[in-house]
Parts: C-alpha cells; structure tokens; sequence
C-alpha cells in the first residue's frame, strides 16, 4: 500500500487521470477477497500529525514513545522537510496488520482510509485556495478493482469516515503547500527550523513542554485557560502547533506576542545576520591577505 501526499501520479500504479469527488470508482475491499492483508504487508504509510495522535492513543504511549517505536523518519521527495512513516517489518509488513486484518482499525491512517486514491492539494498561481485532486492508484496485488460494486469518489470516503481526519489536516497541509511553492530553498533550511517543524508537527510531547516553558510564556500572551487546554488536551495543542509554524515559517502573526518581543525578536535577527556579514567578510580578506603573502613569498 503505497498513499503517500507528496505523490504525483507519475508512477506507474498511478492511473494518469485527474479524478473529482463525483468521479466514479469501482472498487471493493472486504474480509474474504483473496488478496486480503496484501496491501498491509507492503506498507508504506506516511503519518500526519493527526494520525499520530490517533494512533499513540489507540496503542497507549506517550507520542515521543510513539514516533521510537512504531515510525521511520524520512525527508519528504519535494521540500526537504522531515516526514514520518509507520515502521514496519523487514519484509515490509505493517505492525499492526494481524490475520483478521488491521487491529487499529477505526483509528487507521489517513492513507490507509484513503486507499486505492491518491490525493493532492493544489494551488493555482494567483488563487487564494487550494483544490484537491485524487488519482486511482492500481496495484497489481490489490484485486478490489476486479469487484464490480461502482461507487463515487464521496460515496467511498464517506465509506472511510475521512471528514475529521481531513479536516485535522487540512491546515498542516496547507503549511507543506504553502513551504512547496515558497521554491527550492526550502530543502536548505537550517536545522533548527527543521527540528521546529518535527517538534511541532509530531512530537506533541515536547511541544507541550516548550510552550509551558518560561521562555515561552515570557514571549507569548496567551490566557490561563489557553496554556491549560495546552497542558491536558493535544488536539488544541497539535492546532496551536501549526499556528506557531505559520508565524515562525511565514510571519503570520497568528499567537499574540508580549510586547516589544516581536521587535525584539526582529532586531535579535538582524544582529545574528550582522554579525554573520561582517564574520563572513573578515574570512573572505583574511583568505585574500594569506593570497597576497603567498604571492610576496614567492
Ligand atoms: S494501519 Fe492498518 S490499514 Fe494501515 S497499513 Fe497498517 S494494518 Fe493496514
Ligand atoms: S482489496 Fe486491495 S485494499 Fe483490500 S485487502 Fe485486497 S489489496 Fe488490500
């Protein structure tokens, strides 16, 4: 099973036609089909953050337990930016998958419910939002496209209960969307962004004791009751996650700051940038001067 975001239909399981919601689909997966559990012992299942949410909580392990135990890392193909897949077998099955089929069943990946489709989100140049497309994804172990039952693109992902995982994920694919059309640069983020987007994206843990820390709430002016939704629930923490990307990543000021911290934060910047500069420029005429003393000596 292989239903990744960042896929573009150029695979060759991949069928090359932009399907729409309305589209029609014929497919069928049920216990008893002979190709049961295959797609699960070739699993290739990228996580969102809601996923891992879900999972952790399925499985009852803290998310840092979690993301050791049960995920790979791995650099998503266009941006760079770390990415999480389920951890499976040597032989590629996945961990949860057992002889009557997925043991974590109503709180699967979003992938995983997804699946024959692949789906993307697109953003036309000059257009505010951004349309999803789904692709069929034809594997040949995979024998539910051999089934005659014809349903609609809705009709299956109402059949998959994807409307809250969809909406769980759909500001967190809009920050990936938003880093891709940004360019190239991207992948050359500097580690610290990257551990910030890991943090925030999938390790609820230490995100939550990053923003009660004192340094934090030092910067931040947030109400008492929003720190204490913070410390005992993660899905408003997993949604103050992507806020804080969006201003880190795109300086939308999306969490209220103490005042002058911004400023401060700008200026603090500026002097790190300054202080790059002028380092950068003493090495470049000490490697002139040590030029000039070669020449002299010779
Ligand atoms: S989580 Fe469940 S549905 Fe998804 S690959 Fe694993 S066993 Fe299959
Ligand atoms: S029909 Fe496809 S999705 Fe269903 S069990 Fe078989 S391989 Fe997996």
């Amino acid at each position: 099973m292989s239903n990744k975001f960042e896929d573009i239909p150029f695979e060759s399981n991949m069928v090359p036609e932009k399907m729409e919601l309305g589209s029609k689909l014929k497919f069928r997966c049920y216990k008893g089909i002979s190709c049961f559990n295959a797609c699960c012992k070739r699993a290739d299942i990228t996580l969102t953050p809601y996923d891992i949410l879900r999972l952790k909580d399925r499985v009852g392990m803290s998310s840092t337990e979690f993301l050791k135990e049960h995920t790979v890392p791995f650099h998503m193909e266009q941006d760079g930016l770390p990415g999480v897949k389920l951890r499976t077998t040597d032989e590629g099955a996945c961990l949860f998958v057992t002889e009557d089929g997925c043991s974590v069943y109503s709180d699967r990946p979003t992938s995983c419910r997804y699946y024959p489709l692949g789906h993307m989100a697109m953003r036309k140049s000059g257009e505010q939002h951004e349309e999803t497309h789904y692709f069929l994804v034809k594997e040949d172990h995979c024998k539910g496209h051999d089934e005659e039952r014809e349903l609609s693109i809705q009709e299956y992902l109402k059949e998959q209960e994807t409307v809250q995982y969809d909406e769980m994920n759909k500001e967190w694919l809009q920050i990936m969307l938003k880093k891709r059309s940004a360019g190239s640069t991207v992948g050359q983020l500097p580690e610290a962004t990257l551990q910030m987007f890991f943090m925030c994206s999938y390790d609820m843990d230490r995100l939550r004791r990053f923003v009660l820390s004192d340094a934090f709430k030092n910067s931040y002016e947030l109400e008492e009751t929003v720190y204490e939704a913070l410390e005992q629930e993660d899905v408003p923490l997993m949604q103050f996650g992507i806020k804080f990307m969006k201003q880190a990543f795109f300086a939308e000021r999306t969490i209220p700051e103490k005042d002058k911290a911004w400023e401060k934060r700008v200026q603090e910047r500026d002097e790190v940038w300054e202080a790059r500069r002028q380092a950068e420029l003493a090495r470049h005429q000490q490697a002139e001067d040590d030029k000039y003393k070669d020449q002299d000596s010779d």
